[in-house]
């Protein structure tokens, strides 16, 4: 699960606002392992969010911008052929693999997961990948523009296609609204591509002012976690899923704290949901790891220092920021469930990919 951006001031706001200082903390901080994490790239002390994703799904450094792909000539040519990645060792052991987020589906964070590409700009044919190569069997976000894309709209990668008609070939499910994502897992679909909003899902904090942006039948973070839960949970030999509040990040790149708080309280939300999930089945205690990792930090966050700080719950505090970029600071990791004493120390972002690993074989 990554709260993309989200340094650890970013968890001390979002609690302030919605319980305050005194109050209980958010569901991540329930998590019994803690440790931090570098975020380096192979060419950045600041990383993006496609090189630490591709170091976590295949354990190796690589450069900003690189999707679990060595363009090392520059060609655009994945060079040597890409290893596989975390989630597609999953998949070859027999498990199943969602992505859930709220930026377009084939955004960075997503894409070094199910996908192989020189740059993060290709999305068309990462969404193309998702589809005919890799065959994740739950993909929900916003970024339908990417799946349907007419040749003007052509990528980076020069990918252009219809890969809705192409899922839906393949014994995918194909909706565009809440009710139509309930009704699909509740019929016992397998394999489900929720297509929410053209780009990037609607912000969570426009669901306080419904009657201006709010689209009312996009599903929240949460609910799409339930219903991928819903649907991998079948799968006997278990799964891989990514979970990612994708916008947390781009909060911090509007320095914007009302964003940042509403994108953080949902992810979390989310979390609830898993550890709910979890919770149910003892044998799901035994076998779940679950880590929540920060991709890095965005925006150079902090709470500053104030004459008065008699913050109650629904205040937001005084913010500062440092940068409209990302930040190279270390982040910090919860986690839970086997492979996670690996954890609860300082780690490398490369050094997740190994112990994922370990807890699949
Ligand atoms: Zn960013």
């Amino acid at each position: 699960m990554v709260p993309d951006g989200r340094g650890l001031a970013g968890v001390t706001a979002a609690r302030i606002f919605k319980n305050g200082p005194h109050g209980p903390g958010p569901h991540m901080e329930t998590l019994s392992t803690m440790g931090y994490q570098r975020t380096h790239s192979a060419n950045r002390a600041t990383t993006d969010s496609a090189a630490t994703a591709s170091a976590w799904a295949s354990g190796e450094k690589f450069r900003n911008g690189e999707i679990s792909c060595h363009d090392d000539n520059r060609d655009g040519k994945c060079e040597p052929t890409p290893a596989p990645t975390i989630l597609e060792l999953a998949r070859e052991r027999g498990k199943s693999a969602g992505l859930v987020v709220t930026s377009t589906v084939t955004h960075a964070t997503p894409a070094a997961f199910g996908a192989h590409v020189p740059r993060r700009g290709c999305e068309n044919e990462i969404a193309r990948q998702y589809i005919q190569v890799t065959g994740v069997e739950v993909i929900l976000g916003g970024g339908a523009a990417k799946f349907n894309a007419p040749k003007a709209n052509v990528d980076a990668c020069g990918t252009f296609g219809d890969f809705i008609a192409a899922a839906r070939t393949r014994g995918y499910e194909v909706v565009y609204t809440k009710d139509a994502m309930e009704e699909a897992v509740s019929r016992g679909t397998k394999k489900l591509l929720g297509l929410f909003a053209r780009n990037g899902k609607t912000p969570e904090l426009f669901r306080v002012f419904p009657e201006e942006h709010y689209r009312v039948d996009e599903p929240t973070l949460p609910q799409m976690t339930a219903a991928a839960l819903e649907i991998l949970e079948k799968d006997q030999d278990g799964f891989f899923l990514l979970v990612e509040g994708s916008q947390i990040d781009w909060a911090g790149h509007d320095n914007n704290l009302p964003y940042q708080i509403s994108e953080t309280l949902a992810f979390d939300e989310a979390v609830k949901v898993v550890l709910d999930w979890i919770n149910e089945e003892q044998r799901r205690k035994l076998d779940t790891l679950v880590i929540i990792a920060p991709d890095h930090e965005t925006g150079g966050f902090a709470i500053r220092g104030a004459r008065q700080e008699n913050y109650k719950p629904g205040d937001l505090v005084k913010d500062a920021w440092t940068t409209k970029k990302h930040t190279a600071g270390d982040v910090v990791i919860w986690s839970q469930g086997p492979g996670s004493r690996f954890l609860g120390r300082a780690v490398d972002n490369t050094d997740l990919y190994q112990i994922m690993r370990d807890v699949l074989w």
